[in-house]
């Protein structure tokens, strides 16, 4: 046997025991994933529109009642087991994300094999080839029968933050690192389609990477101590607006600061992240249709700071007011990425002050969120 091929046999030795390894580590992410999914009472289901193939995760069949691989998973299982009275509505918003090519959320019943009823929240998202056609779909179905308030489910993503952020981040890294070094090698090999999927692979591990780290965020902040300290306004807003126009490429983007108390005690760091959210926010959610202007404002009120960051956006409709607070929860949008988790930071922040945070519309066009903070003299 020449040298060449036994340089090439142990290439392709090395390349195996490669492969094993990284298999090895894509079964017990798959493993910790499922039981995150089994923790969280949450299924996951994907649909390749090309080939008409459709995947659940196990979570997913014992949702409706069951058992994994039990049956053939389709769109039409799934429809007959939405309740009948919220049928309509699942299949018009279903439906309408399919032919706009938009994400969908909505709150629904199922009605599981035992003819027992439960409360879900689906969320799905539609993926475009070049030609901007739909070449697939993926989405979750959560059981929030469960998650009758916001502190058990946040106890339960505090629990399970070190499955988090040890046991799917590092695979996570593993992916994107090795679709970079295939990338590297092999690019000019690669089809464009393939170097497409590969894209689409990395895509998705960054952005569960972003995830993951916003719920980890959200256990953080909430399991956090406050440390009140003395907070100089201008300082705060000024590294805010700073970082922004660093940041930004926008050019018809106008910020104005009210006069304000000059110093608040309140978590500096925390209070910055509520107002880098609500600023970020208002500039990601502008109308492309006018210049964006965002107005930021505190008045002291009898016994609390009330301050305001006021947008001339593309509003928030009354029906979501109050629903934008929860952890994931989006108002479609294809154009702005995004988690949904960055205000439900902002709610608990806020609450930890044991203030108060909401939205309102503001007149002619857009928010105004307004942040309530009691005025505590000791530090
Ligand atoms: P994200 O921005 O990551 O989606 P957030 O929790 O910050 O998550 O916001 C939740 C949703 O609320 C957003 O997806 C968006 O639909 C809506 N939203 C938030 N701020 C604004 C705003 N200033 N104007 C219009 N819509 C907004």
């Amino acid at each position: 046997m020449g040298d060449q091929s036994q340089k090439l046999i142990k290439e392709l030795e090395a390349n195996k025991r490669e492969i094993l390894n990284l298999k090895r580590e894509l079964d017990r992410s798959i493993y910790r994933l499922n039981e995150t999914q089994r923790i969280t009472r949450t299924g996951s289901w994907s649909w390749n529109v090309i080939s008409n193939e459709i995947q659940w995760s196990d979570m997913m069949y014992e949702l409706i009642g069951y058992e994994p691989d039990s049956v053939v998973p389709s769109y039409e299982l799934v429809l007959s087991h939405v309740f009948h009275e919220d049928r309509e509505v699942y299949e018009r918003e279903l439906g309408e994300a399919v032919d706009k090519k938009q994400d969908y959320y909505l709150e629904n019943r199922m009605t599981k094999t035992d003819d027992s009823i439960v409360k879900v929240i689906s969320r799905g998202r539609c993926y475009t080839n070049d030609e901007d056609q739909l070449v697939s779909m993926a989405g979750t179905v959560q059981d929030i029968n469960d998650f009758s308030n916001l502190n058990e489910s946040l106890n339960r993503l505090e629990a399970y933050s070190n499955i988090l952020s040890h046991d799917i981040k590092s695979p996570l890294r593993t992916i994107s690192c090795f679709m970079g070094l295939i990338k590297l090698k092999s690019a000019d090999q690669l089809e464009k389609d393939s170097l497409s999927y590969l894209q689409l692979v990395e895509d998705a591990a960054k952005e569960i990477s972003e995830i993951v780290d916003d719920i980890l965020s959200l256990a953080f902040i909430k399991s956090s101590k406050l440390k009140r300290e003395s907070v100089y306004l201008h300082s705060l807003f000024g590294s805010i607006l700073r970082d922004w126009t660093a940041e930004t490429t926008q050019q018809d983007l106008d910020i104005i600061l009210e006069p304000m108390p000059e110093i608040i005690v309140a978590d500096r760091l925390k209070i910055k992240r509520v107002f880098q959210n609500l600023i970020n926010n208002s500039i990601n959610y502008s109308d492309n249709n006018r210049s964006t202007r965002v107005t930021i404002s505190c008045e002291v009120e009898s016994d609390f700071y009330h301050f305001k960051v006021a947008d001339n956006g593309i509003g928030i409709s009354e029906e979501h007011a109050k629903l934008i607070f929860d952890p994931y929860f989006r108002i479609s949008s294809k154009d702005v990425m995004g988690t949904g988790i960055g205000l439900s930071i902002c709610h608990t922040i806020v609450e930890l002050h044991e203030g108060r945070i909401w939205v309102e519309p503001n007149i002619p066009y857009g928010s105004v969120f307004h942040v309530e903070i009691p005025i505590k003299a000791e530090l």
